[in-house]
């Protein structure tokens, strides 16, 4: 084996290299020009022995590296005793670009490309070697076998029994475009036998990992038999560098677009050491008129590239439209949750500020009522005043049995009516006022509504006062990291959620049913918000009408259930399992508050008190129950959020 070196700094390091992998079988003879080469080779053969290799080393690159290079290839190519010798250029170009001409003088066989690798080195000495006694010393073959891996030795002695002309690998059979049970690597040894045999063993390159076969957009001017190694195929965008495929481009690279005539969609690149059998277009022509099998080979080749990359094309789609999925999700999660904060900040501002004109309405009111005492001389209308101001709503029942007494006593209904207006509820009384003036009567009614106006106005500041606070209490939602607070009474907070609802109560009848239960210790703002995600959800199975119980019960001597119950269309069987999990909804798509959250978020809340969901439902009747222990035992720090109340996102695959 010769190595010519043009004085490049690595000649050396070539030179120990080469004789690593010839392992001694095979002499390394270094030389410095073309004319060296040739008295070296001279020495050999006159000795009986042969010249199977010359590696020819460009040396750095430099404008005329291809050129230095090829010029010696074909000096030494050109020499009748180096005829059949196999010439390898190493290169330190890392793309092939423009070497395809020198490939086509004829003159070089192959190519590797700086950094070389020994293993790289190894494959292409050997496939060379091997190329060199199959052609010209085929009866030397069994001298070199064991520097030969079993594929190789197999292949160079099928070769030469080929040379010797028996039948060819696969005479027999379907043809192999028809036969499924024909696979890439069953195409592939065929192909090369094919190609060899048309074209005379064409070379064989080695390329280092990084090295560009075929730059996006070039044209493509033949096609690469892929041998060994793995290529990438990459494609250069605004966003930067995608990888498409690795390990699914198939034997031959190239052939797509030769086949389409466009330039090449694609960077194809070494990803690992490659040796590929580069062929023109030319040499494609020639094999393809001298083996026509070659052409339905190729055509088989391309059908299954291209299904293989059909299908990792529709992989991509399914995981775009996934994420694609996933971004809109979210966005629509973004979007409620953006607008529950802004909601919700609106609503704590307001109930601060509402919080001052209330106060000040209610101490008027008190002042108002005070005044109105002192000025008033008449002691019957003070006491007319402060009875409407102090009484408590009749029941109808009461209202009617006090209007026969008063009736009864006076004889006259409206009068009577008119004396239950101003408060009297005693017979004698009414029958000595009976007795009064007209005028009196009309001063006394008007002082009843005087004291139900104050009472009334009261009872409306109180009112704002009590749903301001349960609002605060709601808007609390920090407490639900916060401390389990003592003392905490679970109706009052079941009182203030249909408080804060009680605009969609209009046509729905409240029951109550409450125990007698001990307070509890919990987060009362994080449990109103079950209670509001609840008495919600049976409102909207309800449609705001019909009937909703609600009842607060001791469960044994530390636990309270709370059941919230409806009398909706119910919960259908297939979707109970699913209830519970984040962002599942059946309510039409709309984004809304919670938006499918409600239930997981009350379930992530009860269980942080170490309490229970769950629901019993049929049509007509369907239950939610919470259980909550009294005295949680659970950890005071709460529970890090369930992954499953995260959007989710599926594994994915591996990459391309
Ligand atoms: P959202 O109320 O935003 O849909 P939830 O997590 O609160 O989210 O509820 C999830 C689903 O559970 C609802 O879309 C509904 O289909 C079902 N659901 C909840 N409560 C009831 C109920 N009382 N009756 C019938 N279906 C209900």
């Amino acid at each position: 084996m010769l190595l010519v070196g043009f004085g490049a700094d690595d000649v050396d390091a070539l030179t120990i290299d080469l004789r690593a992998v010839a392992e001694g079988t095979v002499e390394v003879v270094a030389v410095d020009d073309a004319g060296a080469a040739v008295g070296a080779a001279r020495r050999v053969t006159d000795d009986d022995g042969i010249v199977p290799v010359v590696f020819v080393d460009t040396g750095d690159d430099g404008a005329d590296h291809a050129d230095r290079g090829t010029r010696c290839a074909v000096t030494l190519h050109a020499e009748p005793l180096l005829e059949w010798t196999r010439i390898v250029l190493v290169t330190s170009r890392a793309s092939l670009h423009g070497v395809d001409d020198a490939l086509q003088h004829g003159a070089v066989h192959g190519m590797i490309t700086r950094p070389w690798t020994r293993d790289g080195l190894r494959r292409s000495f050997l496939a060379h070697l091997a190329t060199h006694l199959v052609a010209r010393a085929p009866d030397r073959l069994d001298e070199f076998d064991h520097l030969l891996d079993d594929d190789d030795r197999r292949l160079a002695h099928q070769r030469v029994e080929l040379q010797r002309g028996r039948p060819p690998l696969t005479p027999d059979g379907a043809h192999p475009l028809l036969d499924p049970s024909i696979g890439f690597d069953d195409l592939e040894p065929r192909l090369i036998e094919l190609l060899d045999r048309s074209l005379g063993h064409p070379p064989r390159i080695t390329v280092a990992p990084g090295t560009v076969l075929i730059d996006e957009g070039e044209d493509v001017g033949g096609i690469y038999v892929l041998l060994d190694g793995v290529v990438r195929l990459t494609s250069g965008s605004g966003s930067g560098e995608r990888i498409l495929h690795e390990r699914s481009t198939g034997p031959i690279l190239g052939l797509l677009s030769l086949a389409s005539h466009s330039r090449a969609a694609l960077r194809v690149q070494a990803a690992t050491d490659v040796r590929a059998i580069p062929v023109t277009l030319d040499q494609l022509a020639r094999a393809m008129n001298a083996e026509p099998e070659l052409a339905s080979l190729l055509v088989q080749v391309l059908i299954t590239s291209l299904a293989r990359r059909l299908r990792r094309s529709d992989e991509l789609q399914v995981e775009l439209d996934r994420a694609l999925a996933e971004l809109s999700d979210a966005r629509a999660q973004l979007v409620a949750t953006t607008r529950f904060t802004a909601v919700g900040e609106m609503a704590a501002g307001m109930a601060h500020e509402l919080n001052n004109p209330v106060a000040a309405l209610a101490r008027s009111i008190e002042h108002l009522a005070e005044d109105v005492a002192a000025v008033v001389d008449d002691p019957e209308v003070r006491r007319t005043i402060d009875r409407q101001r102090a009484s408590t709503s009749q029941s109808t029942v009461e209202q009617r049995r006090i209007r026969r007494a008063l009736t009864e006593a006076v004889g006259d209904r409206s009068l009577a009516d008119r004396l239950a207006r101003i408060g009297v509820t005693d017979p004698d009384e009414a029958r000595r006022m009976a007795a009064a003036a007209p005028t009196v009567l009309d001063r006394l009614e008007a002082s009843a509504r005087l004291g139900a106006t104050i009472r009334n106005v009261s009872g409306a500041a109180d009112r704002i006062v009590t749903l301001v606070e349960s609002l605060r209490a709601y808007l609390r939602g920090d407490d639900a990291r916060g401390p389990l607070l003592p003392d905490i009474d679970v109706a009052t907070g079941v009182d203030d959620a249909l408080r804060l609802l009680s605009h969609r109560l209009e046509r729905v009848t409240v029951a109550r049913r409450d125990d007698e239960v001990d307070p509890i210790t919990a987060r009362p703002g994080a449990l109103q918000q079950v209670w509001t995600n609840l008495i919600t959800n049976a409102l909207d199975a309800m449609g705001d009408e019909g009937r909703l119980e609600i009842s607060v019960r001791r469960r044994g001597d530390d636990r309270v259930a709370v059941d919230v119950i409806d009398d909706g269309p119910g919960v259908p069987d297939e979707i109970r399992d699913r209830l519970f999990e984040p962002r599942f909804t059946t309510k039409g798509g709309r984004v809304q508050f919670g938006m499918g959250l409600g239930l997981s978020i009350s379930r992530r809340i009860v269980e942080e008190h170490g309490g229970t969901i769950g629901v019993e439902s049929r049509p007509g009747h369907t239950v939610f129950t919470v259980e909550l222990p009294r005295t949680p035992e659970l950890p005071r720090t709460p529970a890090r959020p369930r992954s499953d109340d995260r959007p989710r996102t599926d594994d994915r695959e591996g990459s391309t």
